[in-house]
């Protein structure tokens, strides 16, 4: 389990606090012209998708966030022991049982009735997922665990890297060739902001587009193709 005195810091915690330096962000490429399937978004729900897809060598994935990098420090950070169980299936669920703090047991504090100025314990419960799975729910820093999923990818056989400082503005789907599975269908426009380009639009067509931009939701909020696009996984729906 992993104590942090004074405060997080990122990057690979076997390495000490002292020595520890945050991974710079990739090297910005251009984008590719064509892909199977484009991932909007560099949260959980996007690296999730991107680590499982990368290990398929005949899937070309592509990953875009509007960030400059990857996330040093997260907002979340209790883990779910059925996140563990897929972080297990990705083959680092030691590394992560190794930095969570395992919570076998829940405090709750409550205002304390008759001394108003003080909390006080009022019960304990045993971990909220004990007996549910062979882990346990804890606590441990978001921007780790997507240190892990981004690992994952780059060691690969596709050795995905995401790419950064481009904001999707635009999505257009050509719904003619909704059925043609080996088509091209969907435009997506990404706008840098990254301090050499800011403001180069860039185009790339994918076969499948993955919303994973949270709660900004601009999938849903402004083109209503959320649905349409998984639509498209079966067609026949
Ligand atoms: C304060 C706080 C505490 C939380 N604590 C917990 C917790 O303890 N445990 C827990 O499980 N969950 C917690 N959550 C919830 C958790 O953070 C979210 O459920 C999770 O981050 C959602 O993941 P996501 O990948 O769907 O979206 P996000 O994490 O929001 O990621 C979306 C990504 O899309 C990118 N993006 C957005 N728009 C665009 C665009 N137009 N173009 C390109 N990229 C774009 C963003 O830059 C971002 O990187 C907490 C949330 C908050 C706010």
């Amino acid at each position: 389990m992993q104590c942090h005195l004074n405060g997080f810091k990122p990057g690979n915690l076997e390495i000490s606090d002292a020595a520890r330096v945050p991974a710079e962000p990739p090297p910005i490429e251009n984008l590719p012209k064509e892909v199977d399937v484009l991932i909007v978004g560099c949260g959980p729900a996007g690296l999730t998708m991107a680590r499982q897809l990368a290990e398929f060598v005949d899937i070309e994935t592509c990953i875009v966030d509007l960030k400059p990098g990857p996330k040093l420090f997260g907002q979340a950070d209790g883990i779910s022991c059925r996140t563990q169980e897929i972080m297990e299936a990705f083959n680092c669920s030691e590394i992560l049982a190794k930095e969570t703090y395992q919570l076998h047991k829940n405090a709750f504090w409550e205002p304390d009735i008759e001394h108003p100025q003080y909390i006080k314990r009022t019960h304990k419960v045993d971990g909220a997922r004990l007996a549910l799975s062979e882990f346990i729910h804890g606590v441990v820093n978001q921007s780790r665990l997507h240190d892990l999923l981004l690992k994952g990818m780059e060691n690969s056989v596709t050795h995905l890297v995401p790419h950064y400082s481009r904001r999707l503005v635009a999505l257009n789907v050509d719904h003619s060739l909704y059925n043609d599975l080996s088509a091209y269908p969907i435009k997506a426009s990404f706008e840098r902001n990254d301090e050499k380009q800011a403001g180069k639009v860039e185009t790339l067509r994918a076969r499948f587009v993955v919303g994973c931009d949270g709660a900004e939701a601009l999938f849903v909020r402004n083109y209503r193709s959320l649905w349409r696009v998984i639509q498209r996984t079966n067609p026949g729906a």
